[in-house]
């Protein structure tokens, strides 16, 4: 068997791992008991597929999704790998398929519904058919903690003491309580090996803004990305449906998805996604689990997601082919509102509100964030981090003051009239407005009366929205909303702290932005052909259009330019099937001719060094047909052969001899060229 890092180029067309996945893939390989915890798009499949390839046997997958099956295996196949599922969603044929390709013992991974472990028979099956491994994706779906519990998972810890193989346990889920009970269900508490991979994705952009006329920042965002894949995530359903609207208004493709929906209309909307190149999705939360599209570029949140964990995995869902992708969150004093009369009218025990008031501080830090923004997302995971140069705030810098006298006289307005009020009228006393609501109350007597002048009503929303977002001061529900302050604004009271601020957020939003490319003016246009082409050949062989290849392949493409199929082989994502079913088709796109015919048996080299050798060997024997003095018998070498040679490079005569086709005749006329050629290589 291939070691892992051939296969890798060989097979899935990569030129290197992605960080982690070469240990994991090692200790599968090996055959240990592991638990992977790898971010969403940190590549995860790849760390058991691959390891299939490499062990004898066949590998079975539990995945929880069906529609996610099919997928991968589809993927697989157009791969070239021998792969199948065994789904309530499979037709006749295809059962019958992977039930032959079990017999004659060519299957290498077999998908798996947990559903089925149920059946007696289908453990029998594995039994018999010399399973090997098994993989199990999303494992956290075996803890009963998390939120995606699947009763079903519980069986397999039974079935791997039944077969006595090593399981290969794989979760983006990574707190301390799952990871225990994942060790505890699947390895009968026996400690496998775990890998814990970084949670940065550092090829997605992160960015915040504050409300203004959102739809039209929406709007404006998406419009700088026309024809990219995007998902618009809204707090309601009635929303959904009008954003979606007005996007095909500004002729955008788009629809809206939400919990509401019967099912089939819901199916046919994330069908249309997942083969659709450019479609927007204007969804509820309830969109998300089952999608599994690695060329979404970007994400926008039109309202403040829930918590942390929550914004981590909706921006989590964009770019997981590693190419560029955008986030924008919008957010304002509404959202904070909703957000906490959310929890405090929840039906969670009260500590557990406790702890969702301290996940969605945490996510108001993150947007009120006065310097790069990862940093912060990323020691919420309790990692550190350079800037990173890729959030808006890293772009611009925050333009930052001391806010501690604007905070300690917003908080006195609010102690001097009780607790009792809300944002609005407290605003109209530190500006010294004889509203009514003022006169009536007698809160122009108030020292506090007219003592913020220096400020405008906008600011000083943008200074009593910091406060919530910072936790000073929260809304309670039983007085309608009227604003107490906290524990942790007591110290800035009693000039003990001080805290910066933002101004910029505090000033017009930003203008329209630029318009974003995935790749430079002058390569655009050729990416555009390279995806119409693809975009052909999705549909000719209805599959969607990242199977053929993904976004990230294509940008390269462009941006390379191979002019033949060895270069072709080189751009990351092109593995030799691919290159076989497809490399002329995108070539012609680029070199707008039609390439040189290739032997087969060169074309599976292409682009490895053993090419080379081969083009080389080619040469020699071309010269040696006749024999050195050109009068003897007219001989060759079938390139079938020499492809051998170029791949097992033999290193003396008698191991010449054993390659297939070297007869003896052969062997005496090539045999000591073809050496020298080999020799000189050893690079
Ligand atoms: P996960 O399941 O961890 O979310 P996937 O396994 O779906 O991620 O992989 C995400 C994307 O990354 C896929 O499109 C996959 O082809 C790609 N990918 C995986 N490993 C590599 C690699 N070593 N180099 C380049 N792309 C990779
Ligand atoms: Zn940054």
């Amino acid at each position: 068997m291939s070691p892992p890092i051939e296969l890798l180029s060989s097979v899935f067309g990569f030129d290197e791992f992605r960080p982690g996945q070469a240990e994991i893939v090692e200790a599968v390989t090996s055959g240990q008991n592991t638990l992977a915890i790898m971010p969403t798009g940190g590549g995860k499949s790849l760390c058991f597929q691959l390891p299939a390839l490499c062990r004898d046997g066949v590998t079975v997958v539990i995945s929880p999704l069906i529609a996610l099956m099919r997928d991968q295996v589809r993927a697989l196949r157009q791969a070239g790998v021998e792969a199948g599922a065994l789904t309530s969603g499979n037709t006749e044929e295809e059962t019958a398929e992977v039930f032959e390709a079990l017999d004659s013992g060519r299957m290498k991974l077999l998908y798996m519904a947990p559903e089925r472990l149920a059946s007696g028979g289908t453990v029998n099956l594995l039994r018999r058919i010399g399973v090997s491994m098994i993989a199990v994706d999303e494992a956290h779906c075996v803890s009963q903690w998390g939120h995606d519990f699947r009763p079903d998972y519980l069986r397999i810890g039974e079935l791997r003491s039944d077969l006595d193989v090593p399981l290969a346990a794989f979760t983006a889920t990574a707190d301390e309580e799952t990871r225990t009970e994942i060790i505890e269900r699947l390895f009968a508490g026996q400690r496998p090996e775990v890998f814990l991979q970084g949670f940065d994705r550092p090829n997605i952009h992160l960015a915040f803004q504050v409300k203004n006329g959102p739809r039209q920042q929406i709007l404006s965002f998406a419009a700088a990305r026309k024809g990219q894949s995007g998902i618009v995530y809204c707090g309601t359903r009635a929303k959904t449906e009008g954003i979606a609207q007005a996007l095909r208004q500004a002729d955008h493709s788009a629809c809206h998805y939400h919990g509401g929906m019967d099912a089939q209309d819901r199916r046919g909307v994330e069908a249309r996604f997942q083969r659709e190149d450019g479609l927007i999705v204007v969804a509820t939360i309830a969109f998300g689990m089952g999608i599994d599209k690695p060329d979404i570029r970007w994400v926008a949140h039109a309202d403040l997601p829930k918590s942390i964990e929550g914004y981590y995995q909706e921006i989590g869902r964009a770019g997981r082919d590693g190419a560029p992708a955008e986030t924008l969150t919008l957010f304002g004093p509404d959202d904070i509102r909703f957000r906490r009369t959310q929890i405090d009218e929840g039906l969670a025990p009260p500590e557990r509100r406790m702890a969702d008031h301290g996940r969605l501080n945490t996510l108001l830090g993150l947007a009120e964030a006065r310097h790069c923004r990862r940093q912060v997302l990323l020691a919420y995971f309790g990692e550190s981090a350079e800037p990173c140069g890729k959030c808006d705030l890293c772009d611009t810098p925050a333009d930052l003051f001391d806010g501690t006298v604007a905070v300690r006289k917003a908080l006195s307005a609010i102690l001097r009239t009780g607790e009792y009020f809300g944002a609005g009228h407290l605003i109209d006393i530190l500006l010294g407005n004889e509203t009514d609501k003022v006169r009536e109350r007698g809160h122009d007597g108030l020292p506090t009366f007219g003592v913020g002048k220096e400020y405008d009503k906008r600011q000083w929303q943008a200074v009593f929205r910091q406060m919530m977002g910072y936790d000073l001061v929260r809304p309670d529900p039983e007085r309608h909303g009227a604003l107490r302050m906290t524990e942790r604004a007591r110290p800035i009271l009693r000039d003990e702290e001080t805290i910066e601020l933002r101004r910029d957020t505090i000033r017009h939003a930003p203008r329209r932005p630029a318009v974003k490319t995935l790749v430079s003016e002058e390569d655009a246009p050729l990416l555009s052909a390279l995806k119409a082409k693809r975009r052909a050949l999705a549909e000719a062989a209805n599959v969607p259009a990242y199977i053929i290849f993904n976004d990230r392949t294509l940008i390269e493409m462009a941006e390379k330019r191979p002019i033949s199929l060895d270069a072709m082989a080189q751009v990351n994502g092109v593995g030799a099937k691919k290159l076989e079913s497809y490399g002329a088709a995108f070539l012609e796109i680029i070199t707008g001719d039609t390439p040189d015919e290739m032997h087969p048996a060169r074309r599976k080299l292409a682009g490895r060094n053993a090419a080379q050798l081969f083009d080389r060997l080619q040469d020699a024997q071309g010269a040696l047909c006749r024999g050195v003095d050109g009068s003897g018998k007219y001989l060759t070498c079938s390139s079938a052969t020499l492809r051998h040679i170029a791949e097992r490079q033999p290193s003396d005569l008698r191991a010449m001899a054993y390659i297939p086709g070297m007869t003896e005749q052969k062997t005496d006329r090539f045999g000591h060229a073809f050496l020298e050629i080999l020799a000189e290589d050893v690079s």
